[in-house]
């Protein structure tokens, strides 16, 4: 049995419910349910309000004119046949009626209302021309956890004393096990999103998201569902000012507030999104879902951005790249990506620095590796354990604090099942499976039990 089949056989003593527990529910902002429905984080098959089976075969795309959310899309019901139209996404099933849509013929093509919350009454969603529209509900709580949240530290568990008492390779076999059975998921989660919006979307999705670990990873990922990789890449040159005018970064029309070389460097791109902001505008990514502040000057999402819009723009460098066998080009790839203005400034408003600095830093890179590239490639049944396992941990977060907190404790240890970005994730997995399950204050956790079955 192999490493990632024997952790799934000791995860499944653990009941998993696919959602984190948290003693307060956690509260989601319709957009970001609206990227995670785009995502197919609530999957494609549902049992509408009636009853009835509803299926969506394409989820469409982000909607740019007044009307449904979703445009482009495709349901079929009862498996009958395919039904083409928009898919409108809600809060409530009462907001069609709220928001006016039952009256405005912009609407008249939905073919599915999706919502989260359903009133004290039946509502039936219905357009201009009394058509019924399937209604599907759908429940945050059952979404896996993503997104990022914080948990707070905590004491040693109940495995903590008898993980002590294991030797290291024991502990380092079960850490790459669950390694291995997190990066299956992970090149499954890419294989399902490239099944729904094509393989290069997904991986400028996933890449997107990464880069916007971990304060903007919404905002980013919303960015590129919204504006398609294939869509940016049509009009090279445009590429840049298109991205910074849909995150709202080129809404202050005033040059003047403007050092003089980030005003050259704004005039370009605001010549080339001007023209464009009429057609795109809906589209822009509201200003309340960027965190700007609290982020690494080096990290800020302006320059991320920048790292964004170079890659679509040597798209074909990075496909080629990923052909290769070692993961020297792809490293080289995101090495070589170079910005006249962005390798000197943190934002568009700080001045410009003495020292040059990497658009995309070492640290930035082996997150991309570990969480886009090597998924990647896994779902492409290629070799990436060697190099998965190889890369060093660079960074840590409060959730591998967390986990390693519960399960090490002080274990003089605890640093060396840490060194790589396999055990970190390793070590997440078992504390999303079993920490992040448990509701009994680890006294009911399987895990301390099944662990020391492992051989
Ligand atoms: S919940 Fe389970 S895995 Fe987590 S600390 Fe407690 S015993 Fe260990």
């Amino acid at each position: 049995m192999s490493g990632p089949e024997r952790y799934a056989q000791l995860r499944a003593t653990a009941k998993i419910r696919e959602r984190p527990l948290f003693s307060h529910p956690r509260s989601f902002g319709e957009l970001e349910l609206q990227a995670r429905w785009f995502a197919g984080d609530f999957g494609n098959a549902f049992t509408g309000t009636q009853g009835e089976a509803v299926e969506v075969v394409q989820f469409g795309t982000w909607n740019r004119e007044a009307g449904p959310d979703f445009s482009d899309a495709a349901v079929r019901i009862e498996g009958g046949e395919i039904v083409r139209g928009s898919i409108e996404f809600d809060l409530t099933d009462q907001s069609w009626e709220a928001h006016g849509h039952a009256t405005n013929p912009a609407f008249d093509d939905t073919v599915l209302h999706v919502f989260v919350e359903a009133g004290g009454r039946d509502f039936f969603t219905r357009t201009t021309r009394h058509r019924q529209v399937p209604q599907v509900r759908v429940d945050p709580a059952t979404l896996p956890a993503a997104f990022s949240l914080n948990l707070p530290l905590a004491r040693p568990g109940r495995c903590h004393a008898p993980l002590r008492g294991q030797p290291e390779e024991k502990i380092c076999s079960i850490l790459e096990a669950a390694a291995q059975f997190r990066l299956q998921r992970k090149a499954q989660r890419l294989q399902r999103l490239s099944e729904l919006h094509g393989k290069d979307e997904a991986l400028y999705q996933e890449l997107a998201a990464a880069l916007g670990y971990k304060q903007n990873k919404l905002a980013f990922t919303l960015l590129a569902q919204r504006m398609p990789g294939k869509l940016l890449r049509s009009r090279p040159n445009e590429i840049e000012a298109v991205l910074f005018g849909l995150a709202g970064f080129l809404a202050a029309p005033d040059l003047a507030t403007f050092a003089r070389g980030t005003r050259q460097y704004l005039r370009v791109l605001w010549d080339q999104w001007w023209p464009r902001r009429a057609e795109l505008e809906r589209l822009i990514v509201p200003p309340r879902t960027w965190r700007l502040s609290g982020t690494r000057p080096l990290n800020h999402p302006q320059r991320r951005l920048a790292a964004l819009a170079g890659i679509v723009t040597n798209w074909p460098g990075l496909t080629r790249s990923l052909g290769k066998d070692d993961l020297g080009p792809v490293r080289k790839f995101f090495r070589d990506l170079a910005h006249p203005f962005w390798n000197f400034h943190y934002t568009l408003t700080s001045g410009p620095t003495a020292a040059e600095m990497a658009l995309v830093g070492e640290t930035r890179i082996t997150e991309i590796l570990a969480n886009v590239i090597l998924p990647w490639r896994q779902w492409e049944e290629r070799a990436v354990w060697p190099d998965f396992a190889r890369l060093p941990a660079r960074l840590t977060n409060r959730r591998i604090e967390t986990g390693a907190a519960r399960l090490f404790g002080d274990d003089p240890r605890r640093p060396r099942f840490l060194r790589t970005v396999a055990q970190q994730q390793g070590l997440l997995q078992i504390y999303e499976d079993f920490c992040l399950q448990d509701e009994s204050d680890c006294a009911q956790c399987p895990f301390p039990e099944q662990m020391q079955k492992w051989s």
